[in-house]
């Protein structure tokens, strides 16, 4: 069966209830400021190349009066205010965030191309509880860390990618707004939508001037916003190399610094794993929003007496992906966020054929128009190939076999990241055993991709270091007195 065979009518979600301005300025003391650069940017939709909304392309004199505005507010405001009155403009952000959670998913599909039941079901919710979750910190913070005395730090500086737009911005800014930070974020260049409605969001709950400042910008704006003098603390999330250049450029200042870089996390099939169940969780793990995701199950590494039987069931499953429109209800692949990252995927999947993989990429019907990549699996994989050794930021899965457990997780440790992994087995004692030996931040059993506010998210070696989420993603924007 391939997808063409589906012939499902159209279910395209409305964008009717959609505000867009067609521009948008930055977002600095709880106005709209024109940038001093007097630059404007496209907002491009990758599934169409339309375009949606003309950016601000914030400068130095930019920069400087958002982190000036954080500061005046960390001073005057946000620092002397109790933890409970935190915890309230938090609430009332969060259940703002709900109450216009359909515009922010259809906002965010239409702005980055992930499919709408992912913006539905998974980032705007996961975003709406983050802030909830936070909320529910801010006058515990003493209970949270007994004895160690915590106070905010001041001024923290938050850069974030275009996989998971408004989920990022909420793991950085609700935990330093909890802690009693002021910020200036900036979001990344092709997804800068949902962080502006954000901004139109704090203005509707009241929040005093400055605490949240949002400029917009490429990288340019994110260097001047790393090395600005009055910034106590810098939250990344993004490349492995960029991650390096703001390490390099933290270095001898007194700034705190969390990184959530790279990942190129292994999705471990064991022999007695439920194998349809493990087939769904493969294609979960790496296909669904693209492979748009950092801790994306990109290594497969099956146990190799149902090796085969996994790869043809995989194929099988393939054959029916529903690629396209990433509004409609139906999509399971949209489309890659930007004709830069498509060409990065291309140039790997080449690479994998000239390295000597074998391809399998399902027949199915693509747009004409717009970013879109068939998923793709490649078989026949050396451990040393570079498909199976580089973050692809795609949907591209390499395939490799084991016989035993020792074999399989020196596999998966020999990679210089080590975000996330996941184990399928129907043994207990399996899972606590390899997940003990494994070398990443996270370890799922029996399922992938699950997040909740609640678990620290992070990674080991080139893959970052830091928590968010959970009590520890709390200390990360504190310092102790003890
Ligand atoms: P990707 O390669 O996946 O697009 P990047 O690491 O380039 O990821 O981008 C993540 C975020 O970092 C974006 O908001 C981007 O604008 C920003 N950025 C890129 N270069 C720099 C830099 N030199 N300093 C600070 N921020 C940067």
């Amino acid at each position: 069966m391939s997808s063409n065979n589906w012939n499902l009518d159209p279910a395209p979600e409305s964008t009717a209830q959609i505000q867009l301005k067609p521009k948008y300025e930055l977002f600095i003391d709880g106005s709209w400021q024109k940038p001093h650069s007097k630059k404007y940017f496209d907002s491009l939709n990758p599934a169409n190349e339309s375009i949606l909304a003309q950016i601000a392309h914030a400068n130095q004199k930019d920069v400087d009066m958002a982190v000036s505005s954080a500061r005046r507010a960390y001073r005057d405001v946000w620092s002397k205010m109790s933890g409970a009155q935190r915890g309230k403009y938090l609430f009332r952000i969060a259940r703002l965030m709900q109450e216009k959670s359909r515009e922010l998913a259809v906002l965010e599909t239409l702005d980055g191309g992930k499919p709408i039941r992912e913006s539905r079901d998974v980032d705007i919710p996961l975003a709406c509880n983050h802030f909830f979750y936070y909320a529910g910190w801010a006058d515990k913070l003493n209970e949270a860390f007994a004895g160690q005395k915590p106070s905010s730090i001041g001024v923290a500086a938050q850069i974030t990618p275009w996989n998971f737009p408004l989920l990022m911005l909420a793991w950085k800014i609700a935990p330093a707004l909890a802690c009693g930070n002021t910020v200036v974020l900036k979001p990344a260049e092709t997804t800068s939508l949902t962080a502006l409605k954000f901004a139109e969001i704090c203005q509707e709950a009241g929040l005093p001037n400055g605490v949240v400042n949002i400029v917009t910008g490429f990288g340019d704006t994110g260097a001047l916003l790393v090395a600005h003098p009055d910034v106590d603390k810098i939250a990344f999330t993004g490349s492995t190399a960029v991650g390096k250049y703001i390490q390099k450029a933290c270095i001898g200042t007194a700034k705190k610094l969390t990184l959530e870089l790279g990942g190129k996390s292994a999705n471990i099939i064991l022999e007695d794993a439920q194998i349809d169940q493990a087939v769904e969780g493969i294609i979960n793990a790496i296909f669904f929003n693209q492979g748009h995701v950092c801790c994306a199950g990109s290594r497969l590494f099956v146990q190799e007496s149902i090796a085969q039987q996994v790869v043809e069931k995989l194929k099988f499953r393939l054959q029916s992906i529903y690629i396209g429109d990433p509004l409609d209800k139906n999509t399971d692949i949209g489309a890659i966020n930007s004709k830069k990252q498509l060409e990065t995927i291309e140039k790997y999947i080449a690479l994998g054929i000239s390295e000597g993989a074998s391809i399998f990429q399902p027949e199915c019907r693509m747009p004409t128009k717009g970013y879109y990549c068939k998923p793709t699996l490649f078989t026949d994989v050396a451990q040393s190939a570079r498909i199976a050794q580089e973050e692809i930021f795609g949907p591209v899965l390499t395939i490799q076999t084991f016989r035993t457990m020792e074999e399989v997780v020196q596999k998966a440790n020999n990679s210089p990241y080590g975000l996330a992994a996941g184990i399928w087995t129907a043994k207990g004692a399996r899972i606590f055993g390899m997940g003990k030996q494994l070398h990443a931040g996270v370890v799922w059993a029996n399922t992938y991709n699950k997040f909740d506010p609640s678990s620290p998210f992070g990674g080991y070696k080139e893959s970052g270091y830091g928590r968010e989420g959970g009590r520890h993603g709390l200390s990360a924007y504190l310092q102790f007195n003890t």
